[in-house]
């Protein structure tokens, strides 16, 4: 294989990059067809092969960390569909979560990209306090006119970012503000502990509403301790290691493992994360279909008649592969009629805030999956993870068609009769 990028030897060792990994990639090339940034552009050095041999070069010093390598590493989507591909087992996320932590520690992206990147992760993302206040303020900008004003002062398409970020964001409901513990509904089976997330409880109070509510109808008791912080997936995924590192251990007091049978998640992109923090935490973890899925269902009675199409979450397909639990639930629905949204396993261009700084990709990613919702007819398109949520959600609305965008939870909810008061 070749690359037309300049080699020139600089550091000659790793540094943070796990160099005895890009050991394990053998060149053989079946994850390419998987890679939606090599199907849009062709180009060697945007495929998880040529990003691997880019690594490699600049562990072994050969190469520099010039502006071309450190694109290629964020034009990733870090959807880690070409993990699921590879016949010899490359830990490809992890590779490129050491790669952007090396970009990071040596300062080779732009000075203002990373500070701000820092400012909005660390303070907050990592802040519960100024996460709520964030998403205050929102709030009132949706509720009082505010945002019917900026959209016709034209002032947003000055800021192109944040023109799409405006756009992208659904209308917000209530936050989510649950009670320290929920009682089961049902005969007892367990306690778990709910991970409710750091977006989730500000964008997407029904979805957290309805995990306890699946939750308890099936005989846990729900404990949602308080003051957990942000998995610290987005820092990962930004290089910043030395963040995610701190949420970690703020989380891990937080959840004090012989209180819990589980520690119950419903967003894909942590509980990738949290199934990767180091010791006894990670093997609490579970996405909530695969609780219930291995808990055995308590079948619901309801009918729900809508035609639904599936949308496998990357981050629960490929980083945890957990596939069939979730379809079991949706199948176990009465009225539910249950399809694959055809190209399902792939990547929808949300991937955390790469719709933000990858606006083109993402929105080539995102046309076609709105395609495909529209050839189908679904009246519902259901996944699991927030990320996947607001951009599906987002294409949904600004191609003006008529389909609700929900978390698998929230279908199951309404089999069990509706959300409970909490
Ligand atoms: S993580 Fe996704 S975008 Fe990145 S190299 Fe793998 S398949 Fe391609
Ligand atoms: S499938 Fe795996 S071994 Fe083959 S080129 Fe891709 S990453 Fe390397």
């Amino acid at each position: 294989m070749t690359t037309s990028l300049p080699e020139k030897a600089t550091k000659p060792s790793p540094g943070l990059i796990d160099y005895d990994a890009t050991l394990d990639c053998v060149h053989c090339g079946l994850c390419l067809p998987h890679c939606p940034t090599y199907q849009e552009t062709g180009r060697e050095t945007s495929s998880p092969r040529g990003r691997i041999y880019l690594m490699r070069g600049v562990a072994e010093g050969r190469l520099g960390l010039h502006e071309q390598v450190t694109e290629e590493m964020y034009f990733c989507l870090a959807c880690r569909a070409c993990e699921s591909a590879c016949p010899a087992g490359v830990r490809y996320g992890h590779l490129v979560e050491t790669m952007r932590a090396e970009i990071d520690v040596r300062g080779a992206r732009p000075r203002v990209t990373r500070l701000l990147g820092r400012l909005i992760l660390r303070r907050v993302i990592g802040s519960p306090r100024m996460l709520r206040a964030t998403s205050g303020a929102l709030r009132f900008y949706q509720r009082r006119g505010l945002q019917h004003l900026v959209r016709k002062s034209g002032l947003l398409g000055l800021l192109p970012s944040l023109a799409r970020a405006e756009r992208m964001l659904p209308p917000l409901p209530d936050p989510f503000r649950p009670p320290r513990v929920v009682p089961a509904e049902a005969p007892r089976r367990g306690r778990v502990a709910f991970f409710s997330g750091c977006l989730m409880p500000e964008l997407f109070e029904p979805v957290n509403a309805a995990t306890l509510t699946v939750l308890v109808k099936n005989g846990f008791e729900v404990a949602i301790p308080r003051n957990q912080r942000c998995c610290g997936a987005l820092h990962l995924h930004s290089g910043d290691r030395r963040g995610a590192e701190r949420l970690r251990r703020k989380n891990r007091r937080r959840f004090p493992l012989d209180s819990f049978d589980a520690i119950v998640v419903n967003s894909a992109g942590c509980g990738a994360a949290l199934k990767e923090y180091p010791g006894e935490i990670a093997r609490k973890v579970h996405d909530v279909s695969e609780w219930l899925h291995e808990a055995g269902l308590r079948p619901p009675e309801v009918a729900v008649n809508l035609r639904v199409a599936y949308d496998d979450p990357c981050h629960l397909l490929h980083g945890q592969r957990v596939a069939d639990a979730p379809r079991a639930l949706l199948r176990a629905i009465p009225g539910l009629e249950l399809f694959d949204l055809p190209g399902t396993e792939d990547c929808c261009g949300g991937a955390g805030i790469y719709s933000l700084t990858h606006a083109e990709m993402s929105t080539k990613l995102l046309a076609r999956k709105i395609a495909a919702i529209r050839a189908t007819g679904a009246a519902a398109v259901a996944t699991g993870n927030p990320s996947c949520l607001l951009q599906i959600g987002y294409g949904v609305r600004e191609a003006g068609l008529d389909v609700e965008v929900v978390h698998p939870v929230e279908l199951l909810a309404r089999a069990y009769g509706g959300d409970l008061a909490i």
